[in-house]
């Protein structure tokens, strides 16, 4: 599809630690600690946590100077690039750049005169790392929002971006990433699409304060889904008011609905209707808890009848479906075996071994959690 506008493959690849972020590297999933940054063991114990669930970028906050000291140490202890995030600061900045950090995310506009940006620029133009610029809708530029009003939120957010880049543009700085966050979805869509036009600088897409549970997650989804949708965007994050493990998984489960990572099993289930024969929820809820952490590229599908359910789920590399008092296993569409509706489950995960091992993923096969039958 023609699109007038910069999309990921594109964009200014840019080193963040032992990834490169944007120029059509894959969409990587970054997350944010909750621990008070200080607290060593804690803030790693997290970043271990969430690396096992599919955080491949972390961002911890640094306060004072006194939680810039620990980023060293915390970076040692750690797998993945480390990114700080910095509030007007510039003295906390340059100890965080000094102690090793990947990322620095600081607006180059909050920490005061040229000479404070200019330090900054330097310290991370010799270690060799980004900045990201994050632009914010809930902190907007008052004389921009004045300028432009509340109908006119994504050009506020674009100008504050342009002011900032041109700041380190200036300072021959292109290192960047660009974040415009919001807890709009369509305005935060509007902000990238009209950036995407204009700069070719990586995004990192969120849609941040998007709230506690179901509305979080269906919210993070549309807005982060439909720019990623449009080609644009290079790391994202989701900022669900929820555990930072279930963010990540979020994530995942985002990237994966538009085929643009592959983690984990593909579960396929039906919404059950008056066909179905078995527990369909329950079963379901089941082969999704034994699978979670069988990181292999296949298709399982639970299905509610036999009428339907093959031919319905015909793409998936093995599923089951119900019948009267039994349960039916097939592959690829074609039905292999009929059983009983009490081993089904025991059965199916079987099958599902055999399918691993054909496959050439026998490795995985430790992973599935069989405690649960
Ligand atoms: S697969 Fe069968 S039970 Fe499930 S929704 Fe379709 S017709 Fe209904």
């Amino acid at each position: 599809m023609d699109r007038d506008y910069i999309t990921r493959n594109k964009t200014r690849p840019v080193k963040v630690g032992k990834l490169t972020i944007g120029g059509g590297n894959p969409v990587w999933v970054q997350s944010m600690t909750q621990t008070r940054t200080k607290d060593i063991d804690a803030t790693v114990k997290q970043i271990d946590e969430l690396e096992k669930v599919g955080c491949e970028i972390i961002r911890v906050t640094a306060m004072d100077i006194e939680s810039a000291k620990t980023l060293g140490e915390i970076k040692k202890q750690i797998n993945i690039p480390l990114v700080v995030d910095i509030h007007f600061q510039y003295l906390i900045a340059l100890e965080a750049i000094k102690q090793g950090v990947d990322k620095v995310r600081i607006n180059p506009g909050n920490i005061g005169s040229k000479d404070k940006v200019q330090a900054v620029v330097k310290a991370c133009k010799e270690k060799n790392i980004p900045i990201r610029i994050g632009i914010n809708m809930g902190s907007l530029e008052k004389d921009l929002f004045f300028q432009y009003g509340k109908f006119g939120i994504a050009r506020v957010m674009i100008e504050s971006a342009i002011r900032y880049i041109k700041i380190l543009e200036d300072l021959k700085f292109f290192d960047i990433v660009v974040s415009l966050k919001g807890s709009d979805t369509m305005i935060t869509r509007e902000t990238h699409l009209m950036f995407a036009k204009r700069y070719h600088y990586p995004l990192h897409v969120g849609i941040t304060e998007a709230g506690p549970s179901l509305a979080g997650i269906v919210k993070s989804a549309v807005g982060i889904g439909s720019i990623l949708a449009e080609g644009i965007g290079d790391t994202i994050r989701v900022s669900t008011t929820s555990d930072p493990l279930e963010q990540v998984k979020i994530a995942w489960e985002i990237l994966k609905s538009l085929k643009l990572r592959q983690k984990g099993v593909e579960i396929i289930s039906c919404p059950t209707c008056g066909r179905t024969e078995i527990d369909l929820i329950g079963l379901a809820k089941k082969v999704e808890k034994i699978l979670a952490n069988v990181d292999a590229p296949i298709k399982v599908a639970v299905m509610g009848c036999v009428v339907n359910g093959p031919g319905e789920a015909s793409f998936a590399d093995i599923g089951i479906c119900g019948g009267k008092n039994q349960a039916v296993i097939f592959k690829k569409g074609k039905v292999v075996k009929v059983i009983q509706e009490k081993d089904a489950l025991p059965i199916f995960i079987e099958e599902i071994r055999k399918v691993l091992i054909e496959k050439g993923y026998s490795d995985k096969i430790k992973n599935i959690k069989i405690k649960i039958l």
